[in-house]
């Protein structure tokens, strides 16, 4: 073979961000998931504006709330973000495979079984416990670390995960002492998204004296709501994660995050149906006229959830999809593949085979699907499986 000449290379610029596509191709997918990267760095830019001049991080677990870890990683170092939280270390690896200079956090923490691969991937662990702290010291003692401090997490009022603030005021003095490594401090909102609950005030009070006792130590309090809740949370670093992927902060109140993800699904047929034949396992819906029915290609196992009733017979709000323009009512139960949808008044000429409806986007927002449904934006998002086209548009 003829030797390549051995030019020096110039230092690469950086990457243009293109539009990317993954999951089975269009024509044979059941649909298509659209990941709107532009509204996702906007969204990051708005919140790091909002509360300059802490630091805004980023929660990307589980999958980046199902919007895709690799590509929402990438694009949000591309709008400055530095901070990243992950559940897991396999997260915290796909972080670091885009980023070599972030600093990635582990929420669920460290364990002396994990520590090497706390090391391969430079991630932080958010310590919750005390037995962690004693075994994270251990490592720290024993191991020739370098990857930067860990966070200390204290619990003031969720009661999920974190050190007490007894316990955290007890290690106080010795944390402070030491060059101990604990880089940040860190509380959680339990009801952040009802403004007027009483819990809010007594966190953020609890916090602020905990920060007290941790004086220099960057501190961090505020998820998404936290965020758009009140200034008095915004510390030295804010953790959303929801807000960025187009879920409402406040909810009750107008979004002011630019929509992220939309949802489309396939027509497979349109069936008549006659007033008083029923739809679907259970048969627990009833045609009370004579009916067009529209098959989507999309059910629960693509994360349409099955819990929620689709009947209209009762005073729950009806569960919709968008069908040529026009809002339509899901019928019947959803099953594993597939849901059904009353397009009775849709026109005939405008519902066929193989078109298009879509189930989240144009006006029928992520936070009303999920009210429909039962659940919340987070719940929907990740819930969305892997068979769709999926189109992460920059
Ligand atoms: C998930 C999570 C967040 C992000 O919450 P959002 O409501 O999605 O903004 C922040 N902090 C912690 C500890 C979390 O577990």
């Amino acid at each position: 073979m003829a030797r390549q000449p051995t030019v020096p290379q110039a230092p690469a610029p950086p990457p243009e961000p293109v539009t990317t596509t993954g999951g089975p191709p269009p024509r044979e997918a059941g649909g298509i998931l659209t990941i709107d990267l532009s509204a996702l760095y906007a969204n990051y830019r708005m919140i790091a504006g909002r509360v300059l001049p802490g630091e805004c991080a980023a929660v990307v677990k589980g999958d980046a709330y199902g919007c895709g870890i690799d590509q929402v990683t990438e694009t949000l170092a591309r709008a400055g973000c530095s901070t990243f939280f992950t559940a897991n270390l396999d997260e915290a690896r796909r972080v670091r495979a885009k980023t070599r200079e972030a600093v990635i956090y582990v929420l669920n923490g460290f364990s002396s079984a994990s520590s090497q691969s706390f090391i391969e991937i430079a991630a932080r662990p958010v310590i919750s416990s005390s037995v962690e702290l004693a075994e994270w010291d251990n490592f720290v003692a024993t191991s020739h670390w370098s990857g930067g401090g860990a966070a200390l997490h204290v619990d003031t009022g969720m009661n999920r995960l974190g050190l007490t603030v007894e316990e955290a005021a007890a290690v106080a003095g010795r944390i402070m002492l030491a060059n101990h490594g604990v880089a940040l401090l860190m509380s959680h909102l339990a009801c952040a998204d009802q403004p007027n609950h009483p819990l809010n005030d007594r966190q953020i009070r609890q916090f602020r004296e905990l920060r007290s006792l941790f004086r220099g130590i960057p501190s961090s309090l505020a998820n998404s709501s936290g965020v758009f809740l009140d200034s008095s949370t915004y510390c030295d670093m804010v953790r959303p994660g929801i807000a960025l992927y187009g879920g409402n902060p406040s909810p009750g109140r107008s979004n002011p995050m630019k929509p992220v993800v939309e949802l489309q699904g396939r027509i497979l047929q349109v069936r008549h149906v006659e007033k008083g034949a029923t739809v679907g396992y259970g048969a627990t819906w009833t045609a009370k006229r004579d009916s067009r029915i529209a098959v989507i290609a999309a059910g629960y196992a693509d994360g349409i959830l099955r819990q929620a009733p689709t009947t209209d017979g009762n005073a729950q709000a009806p569960r919709e999809v968008i069908v040529a323009g026009k809002r339509c009512r899901m019928t019947g139960r959803i099953s594993m593949d597939l849901m059904a949808v009353d397009v009775t008044d849709v026109p005939v000429s405008a519902v066929r085979r193989d078109m298009m409806a879509t189930l989240i986007g144009e006006g029928l927002s992520l936070d009303e699907v999920a009210a429909q449904a039962g659940t919340i934006s987070y719940e929907v998002l990740t819930s969305l499986g892997q068979r769709y086209h999926r189109i992460w548009k920059v």
